[in-house]
């Protein structure tokens, strides 16, 4: 039966091989998620090792923080962006799990393991509803196993920005397309040091406004992490 099943799985490759979710060329039978060659040129950051780097950088006054790492570099017109891409838009949750996976193997490697949860960066009920998964759970869920600490995904939730925009200048105006984010049953982590997780740091917005609404439960202490880094 078993043997029946791996010949028709074979049968089916046959016809409809699995491509490497950055170049899209068929992959061969021991390689998942990326072809080999895609695997050995990763462009991984060194951010989860160093202290002194542009997403540290990046919120300097504006969020306090422990750490924040990214785990690749994000370059436009980069065929690793088609990662983040299968992972959000194709229902590609495998290549969330790839890359949690190795962002946990990141950061197990270079700290401590003082992180006592995740929280991954919740999207809004409607558009979790319309695509049936949060991308920064599904890191969080990759990450999860490897430094054997829990998600939580019950305390941080995120509202759509409904304030008026109008009368205010441009630069107000794009800070508002912003949503907020309210924490409940927040004692479930107080005096904890909590890994938000979310899939892309770009301007650091989302990861303020979510990262503040935390640091606002007593004796919280905050890390960042998210899969890429794209500086602009
Ligand atoms: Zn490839």
């Amino acid at each position: 039966m078993i043997r029946l099943k791996n010949i028709a799985a074979d049968f089916v490759s046959l016809f409809y091989p699995k491509l490497c979710l950055a170049c899209q060329s068929a992959l061969q039978g021991n390689e998942h998620i990326l072809c080999t060659s895609c695997m050995n040129s990763l462009p991984e950051t060194s951010y989860f090792r160093d202290t002194q780097q542009p997403v540290m950088e990046l919120f300097n006054g504006r969020l306090k923080l422990e750490h924040a790492g990214s785990l690749l570099f994000f370059e436009k017109g980069s065929k690793y962006r088609n990662l983040i891409y299968q992972l959000k838009y194709k229902g590609k949750k495998e290549a969330g799990i790839f890359l949690g996976k190795l962002m946990g193997a990141r950061i197990l490697e270079s700290r401590s393991g003082s992180i006592d949860c995740i929280v991954p960066v919740p999207l809004h009920k409607s558009r979790l509803r319309r695509r049936g998964y949060n991308q920064s759970a599904i890191l969080a869920a990759g990450i999860s196993p490897m430094l054997n600490i829990p998600v939580v995904e019950d305390v941080l939730i995120r509202k759509k920005h409904t304030a008026t925009q109008t009368r205010k200048g441009r630069f107000e105006r794009w800070q508002n397309v912003e949503d907020r984010f309210e924490c409940r049953k927040a004692s479930t982590l107080e005096n904890k040091h909590v890994l938000l997780v979310d899939d892309v740091v770009t301007t650091g917005a989302t990861l303020e406004a979510a990262g503040s609404c935390l640091l606002a439960i007593p004796g919280l202490t905050l890390s960042v992490a998210t899969a890429a880094y794209a500086s602009s």
